[in-house]
């Protein structure tokens, strides 16, 4: 088995280097030059096995979430992915699993220029920490506390895949390979976070569950909601396997969805539309900001639903 500084050599000979790397792998810190004018945007994330994916989860995949989630947070915050490190913790020194783990990693990484600038290489039980750099011009970064009463609420993409394949998974009966792709190679929405730059009033990534994660944008931003249920994107093979009323659990408190949530005035919407077009992204209304506080959630009849579990939360084991 190859040694902590094998497996250092292995990652290092991979990771792709953008031109504002000074230093990258291979020194005691790397150092890389900010554009002038730019704010630098940071995010970390861990992955832990059997809390945050399937232990079936293919190598591959693990390397391709635990970049995506990362992404995820940048592009909700508009801001434009450069660098990132990866701390590993390995239950053994495994070169096939780090090849592969690399494998969908830097794909990922290459899709979008971001360049593997460090990390650190441990053993103990399988749990990988992702830190994600991003650049914004000063002052532009998308945040929570924008929303204002009457902005509309919008969402990007479909949503509940990710937390209907987590459902089948747990059931162990038939699964749907769509759905489970969902779960396990989230496409993190940097476009589209870029294009609402001056679009959008506030903004946040799906991980948690959209009345979770659409929370913490009302209370950040001292309003509340109203969301229409019979708006919610759906996919079709969603739909295919799960009835309308097993899908809004699903919808509205799974997580690992990854799309973007933002609010923006309804006069910015004919412009939404087309920025997100031009990223190849669909993109809903699903309800609008008002004063107040709490998120209201009607059904297509009119009737106010009331959600059965707010979202994932750790320590509370509600997953
Ligand atoms: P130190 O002991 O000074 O922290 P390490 O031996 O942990 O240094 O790491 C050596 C170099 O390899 C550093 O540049 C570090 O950022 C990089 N590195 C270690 N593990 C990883 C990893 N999993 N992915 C990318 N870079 C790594
Ligand atoms: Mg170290």
């Amino acid at each position: 088995m190859p040694g902590e500084f094998a497996l250092i050599d292995r990652i290092r000979a991979r990771a792709g280097r953008r031109p504002d790397v000074v230093l990258g792998i291979g020194d005691d810190a790397a150092v890389l030059r900010l554009p002038p004018g730019h704010d630098l945007v940071v995010t970390s994330d861990t992955l832990v096995a059997g809390v945050h994916f399937p232990d079936d989860t293919a190598a591959a995949d693990l390397g391709w979430k635990s970049l995506a989630v990362n992404l995820s947070d940048l592009a909700a915050m508009a801001a434009a992915p450069a660098w990132c490190t990866l701390a590993m913790t390995l239950p053994a020194a495994d070169a096939d699993f780090v090849d592969s783990f690399l494998e969908g990693f830097l794909e990922l990484a290459d899709e979008h220029g971001v360049s593997l600038v460090g990390g650190d290489t441990t053993s103990g039980p399988l749990s990988i920490t992702v830190t994600a750099h991003g650049l914004v011009p000063a002052g532009e970064a998308l945040r929570r506390d924008g929303a204002r009463a009457g902005d509309e609420v919008w969402v990007t993409g479909t949503i509940g895949d990710a937390a209907g394949a987590l459902a089948q998974w747990r059931a162990r009966g038939p699964f749907s390979a769509k759905l489970r792709h969902r779960l396990d190679r989230p496409t993190p929405r940097i476009a589209a976070g870029l294009a609402l730059r001056g679009l959008a009033s506030a903004g946040i990534d799906l991980s948690d569950g959209l009345a979770a994660d659409l929370g913490h944008v009302l209370r950040a931003s001292g309003v509340g909601a109203r969301l229409d249920l019979g708006r919610l994107p759906t996919s079709r093979t969603l739909a295919d396997h799960f009835e309308e009323s097993l899908r809004w659990p699903l919808q509205l408190s799974g997580g690992d969805d990854y799309e973007l949530c933002f609010t923006a005035p309804a006069s910015a919407a004919l412009e939404i539309e087309q920025a997100m077009a031009q990223c190849g992204v669909h993109a809903t209304v699903i309800g609008e900001i008002r004063a107040g506080e709490g998120l209201a959630l009607v059904t297509p009849e009119g009737q106010d639903h009331v959600l059965a579990q707010a979202g994932f939360q750790h320590f509370q084991g509600v997953h």
